[in-house]
């Protein structure tokens, strides 16, 4: 039995964790729940109250689809229109659940000097923003990642977790797809069991602008997962996702993400798919619009 509050479904634990070489084999592509099957358990989960534990199948796409299960996704992954009408929505993690850039920019004044504010990012790409090579940029991050600044805790965003736990109760069903790496998979994990535990029934991880791995497209997680809507703060992935068809909620926190908008030669795409939200409460105002919406147009076909 796994351990309270995270479940691997795929094969029987207990077979695999008395022996700690060995690996469940039928979820090989998830690094994360090979660790559950193993004999060292993380201590994930410790935070999480009895009474809001929904045993959420969280797990990681390794972004190479040479050894993604497909049959452990497609089993793991609520068809878009459920018996009980739940709509799948994709919930970004930097900026739309937490701090990322307000962090990022302690530790690089601490660190290197370098003085920049959450208003300097006119786009979301750090070595823009820093005057520097992409491969610079990365280390810094990955400088970052090890940080104490990174494990003392990104801060929320202010009323993510109230709106987030109103729409868990109703009906959305809630996955993580951020662009995150690998290599803070299990960090990323904890910090969202610590900030919003019990919401997410899935983690999707993206490894975009990794140091190694392959990386995977939002749009192509989006819809191999069954998600409608993407809430997501960077233009670029609005952009890619509403090509794909998929309703994307542009998250423009009380509209001071320079990086947040929209250019203007963007106007290829269907408008109707791309609404600019500044907070938590117009999240919810244009889910409850959108649901109707697909449902109106559900019952017509
Ligand atoms: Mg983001």
């Amino acid at each position: 039995m796994g351990r309270p509050g995270f479940n691997c479904r795929a094969a029987p634990t207990t077979a695999y964790r008395k022996d700690a070489a060995a690996r469940c084999n039928l979820v090989r592509a998830c690094h994360f729940v090979r660790r559950l099957c193993s004999s060292e358990m993380p201590s994930y989960g410790l935070t999480t109250p009895a009474s809001r534990r929904r045993t959420p199948d969280i797990k990681a796409w390794s972004g190479s689809s040479s050894v993604v299960d497909k049959s452990l996704i497609s089993t793991s992954c609520t068809p878009v229109a459920t018996g009980d009408n739940r709509l799948r929505v994709a919930v970004d993690v930097d900026e739309v659940l937490g701090r990322f850039v307000y962090t990022l920019n302690k530790f690089c004044k601490d660190q290197y000097d370098m003085e920049y504010g959450v208003g300097d990012y006119w786009i979301y790409e750090f070595a823009k923003i820093w005057g520097c090579s992409q491969e610079r940029s990365n280390q810094i991050v990955h400088e970052f990642f090890r940080s104490q600044h990174f494990k003392d805790g990104i801060p929320v965003v202010p009323g993510a977790l109230e709106a987030l736990t109103r729409l868990s109760e109703s009906n959305y069903e809630l996955v993580v797809v951020t662009s995150r790496q690998h290599v803070i998979q299990d960090a990323t994990l904890r910090w969202l069991d610590r900030h919003y535990s019990g919401l997410f029934q899935e983690v999707y991880f993206g490894n975009h602008f990794a140091l190694e791995g392959k990386s995977q497209r939002k749009s192509d997680i989006c819809r191999t997962i069954g998600a409608r809507v993407l809430i997501d703060d960077n233009p670029s992935y609005a952009l890619e996702c509403a090509a794909a068809g998929i309703h994307v909620l542009l998250y423009d926190w009380g509209g001071a993400y320079p990086w947040s908008k929209l250019p203007p030669h963007a106007g290829a795409y269907n408008p109707d798919l791309i609404r600019v939200v500044q907070d938590w409460g117009e999240v919810e105002r244009e889910l409850a619009s959108l649901a109707q919406r697909l449902r109106a147009t559900a019952d017509n076909t």
